[in-house]
């Protein structure tokens, strides 16, 4: 149906007095502006879709101003060139975000892949759905999609969103309570899905003698007539079951057709409570009652809050039937679920400020219940607000702990891709790794084979995995450099000693000092936890032939000769594992170097004239030079700067470091005074032989007036 703008309005105020439809009316004219000329696959203008959903939204669910106009709005931003930050200029926060959700939600594709994929959805919609009206306007926009689903040529796009529908949506609209979108959209899609199943189910529906709409009609008077009889007025109304839940009930209770005993059903809606009990008891007066068939959702109700009295009778044309009892509130409550409280609520103010607290209220009630309800097995939707879900380029979901960053992620999908990871895309943009994801991000995990995991990504990880496999690789890492580095210390000693070192020697060596191989004797050594001049003193103290051992020491001493006086060279170590860089003096490659070992911390690499290498009297130094690979890496190099206080100054001492492709990562100010700054500045560096023309051509800028490596 085509409405035109004066049309809608007046339709629309006829549903909801209260709305604004000031506001209405401009998302009318911004939508139907956006999607000109734009057409749906029935050929019809796409501007309809938009206006049906708008007129389900307030029909069916009769929402507020706000979710009329999101619900106009709605496809606007996916399918149009308007953003939504001009969405928040024209109408404010509140319908942007709205707006901002239901297109988030578009954007998910739902791969039918699995059970737990689907489950995982459902949560993240219900998660997403931070606004529950953002929620109920996608079941209203699908609803219409399934209604027009006919238009859609290709049989399999069809298929898709049948499914979807199926076993995402119609759970979901259960899952909140409302009844009514979810027996359409279950029936739509099972039209779609089976459509020779449902036509021969309504065969046989109009087969089963006694359950023609005349005969339903007839009962229904009688029923009605019985209540007014003894003084009880009720609105009393009858139904044939929906194709799709007498199959459901088939295929679940394993029964024929003949055996179904419920198809038809009977709703009787008095006024209050007492009432319903009352109807109860007039039924079960004049009708014989089933055993055991009786279920008083009055005094228990549903998770979603849906209340009833249930019984099954043998009615007046010996046929079992249904009836449900229930007062007009709860009839509301039981077609509308979620929706029904809006409808109710939404004219209080909010006292304390806190918007839609009742629907978390509500949603932590509906969390908590469980149901044996056949349509609600494959339906165990939690909250999961300490969670958050994001999605992969390919669309699959990842669920992790709220917090959570993109290493999180990285680790959720692969082990080897966390190790690897090195940046992130979030929804199209590179973040800091250390980003809080949010629900419905999409995230593209940026890989390099020569990253390897930080032990500051253990600070800001959220997920146990993410944690334990930085935590592993750490581990390893370190146990590997502490290796190397004791292996360097014992050899180098051997040397200095002149002590042939062998397999065997050292194996001795390991088990007097109660380590099990070589390997565990360099770790210790590495560690600081065993000197190295006792493991040298033990194999010493081996006897040997004295022959072989003159000429060892000859070729170990002529060895030594040729060698570098060979210091240990820290080659790709990772800073924070076994080796550190002290933070007094922030030694880079070039520089000449010490290091100090730590019992059980490894070493820690000074410049070799600093103060603090120098005064550590109880702990051993050790000469150390830069392996050729550590020359690749960017180390940061600390200045201490004072410049004249004057504009712009700042300004061309910074871009004289960007002549040398040199990145400024820190700056703090130290000193300022009418004449000057001091401050301290960090810069990425490769290695010594790059600082020097950067210093050298600042200190010929009239500006500086002093520039040093920073010493603490
Ligand atoms: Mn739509």
């Amino acid at each position: 149906m085509e409405y035109q703008k004066q049309e809608f309005l007046d339709k629309i105020k006829v549903l909801n007095p209260h709305l604004d439809l000031e506001i209405i009316a401009k998302a009318y004219d911004v939508a139907e502006s956006c999607h000109r000329g734009q057409t749906r696959a029935s050929g019809e203008p796409y501007f309809n879709h938009p206006v049906e959903v708008a007129i389900l939204v307030s029909q069916i669910l009769h929402l507020d101003t706000a979710s009329i106009a999101t619900a106009l709005l709605h496809d606007t931003v996916e399918d149009t060139d308007i953003t939504i930050e001009e969405i928040e200029k024209i109408f404010g926060s509140e319908i942007a975000s709205l707006v901002n959700g239901v297109t988030k939600l578009t954007r998910i594709e739902f791969q039918p892949a699995n059970i737990r994929q689907a489950e995982n959805f459902r949560k993240f919609l219900i998660a997403m759905s931070e606004d529950i009206r953002v929620l109920l306007i996608k079941l209203v926009d699908r609803l219409h999609n399934m209604r027009t689903i006919e238009h859609i040529v290709s049989p399999d796009k069809r298929q898709r969103i049948a499914t979807e529908t199926l076993e995402i949506y119609a759970p979901l609209a259960e899952r909140i309570g409302i009844h009514q979108i979810k027996t359409d959209l279950q029936d739509l899609s099972f039209a779609t899905l089976y459509p020779r199943m449902r036509e021969s189910i309504l065969e046989r529906l109009s087969e089963v003698p006694g359950i023609d709409d005349n005969l339903i009609l007839k009962i229904t008077e009688e029923i009605k007539n019985n209540l007014q009889d003894k003084g009880l007025d009720a609105e009393v109304s009858g139904r044939k079951k929906s194709p799709y839940s007498i199959w459901m009930k088939l295929n679940q209770k394993n029964l024929s057709f003949d055996q179904l005993s419920d198809i038809v059903a009977f709703r009787i809606i008095v006024k209050d409570l007492i009432d319903c009990y009352r109807a109860l008891g007039i039924i079960h007066s004049i009708y014989k009652m089933i055993p055991e068939s009786f279920q008083d959702y009055i005094s228990t109700p549903k998770h979603n809050g849906y209340q009833s009295l249930h019984t099954l009778v043998i009615g007046p044309f010996q046929q079992r039937i249904e009836i449900q009892i229930r007062t007009e509130e709860m009839h509301e409550i039981a077609e509308l679920g979620v929706a029904a409280h809006w409808a109710y609520k939404q004219h209080y103010k909010d006292i304390d400020g806190k918007k839609y607290r009742w629907i978390r209220e509500l949603l932590s009630v509906m969390e908590l219940s469980s149901d044996s309800d056949e349509l609600m097995q494959n339906t165990k939707l939690a909250m999961y607000y300490d969670q958050v879900f994001c999605f992969t380029p390919q669309g699959k979901l990842i669920s992790l702990p709220k917090g959570s960053c993109p290493i999180d992620f990285a680790y959720a999908i692969h082990s080897k891709i966390g190790h690897h990871c090195s940046g992130a895309k979030v929804n199209g943009k590179l973040v800091p790794l250390r980003t809080h994801l949010e629900n419905g991000d999409q995230v593209d995990i940026l890989t390099s084979n020569s990253q390897t995991p930080s032990p500051e990504w253990e600070d800001f990880v959220m997920s146990a995995k993410a944690k334990t496999e930085i935590r592993k690789f750490i581990r390893q890492q370190r146990q590997d450099q502490y290796m190397i580095l004791g292996k360097n210390l014992i050899e180098k000693a051997a040397k200095f000693s002149l002590v042939e070192l062998n397999d065997k020697n050292l194996l001795k060596a390991a088990h007097t000092l109660a380590k099990k191989t070589v390997e565990d004797l360099y770790c210790a050594v590495g560690e600081g936890r065993i000197g190295r001049d006792e493991v040298i003193k033990l194999i010493k103290s081996e006897k040997s032939d004295k022959f072989t051992d003159k000429i060892v020491k000859f070729f170990v001493k002529k060895n030594m000769e040729d060698s570098d006086k060979s210091s240990i060279s820290i080659e790709g170590l990772i800073p924070g594992m076994a080796v550190h860089y002290a933070k007094c003096c922030n030694p880079i490659p070039g520089d000449k170097i010490v290091g100090v070992i730590n019992t059980g911390r490894g070493v820690t690499v000074h410049i070799n004239d600093c103060d603090n290498a120098k005064n550590k009297p109880n702990s051993e130094v050790i000469d150390l030079s830069w392996s050729s690979s550590s020359l690749d890496s960017k180390f940061i190099i600390r200045l201490r700067v004072v410049i004249s206080n004057e504009s712009g100054s700042l300004a061309s001492l910074t871009s004289e470091f960007a002549k040398y492709n040199t990145n400024i990562t820190n700056i703090k100010i130290t000193n300022r005074n009418p004449d000057y700054f001091e401050f301290i500045l960090d810069a990425e560096i490769g290695d010594i032989s790059k600082l020097q023309p950067i210093l050298s051509s600042l200190r010929s800028k009239k500006m500086v007036q002093h520039i040093e490596r920073y010493k603490d």
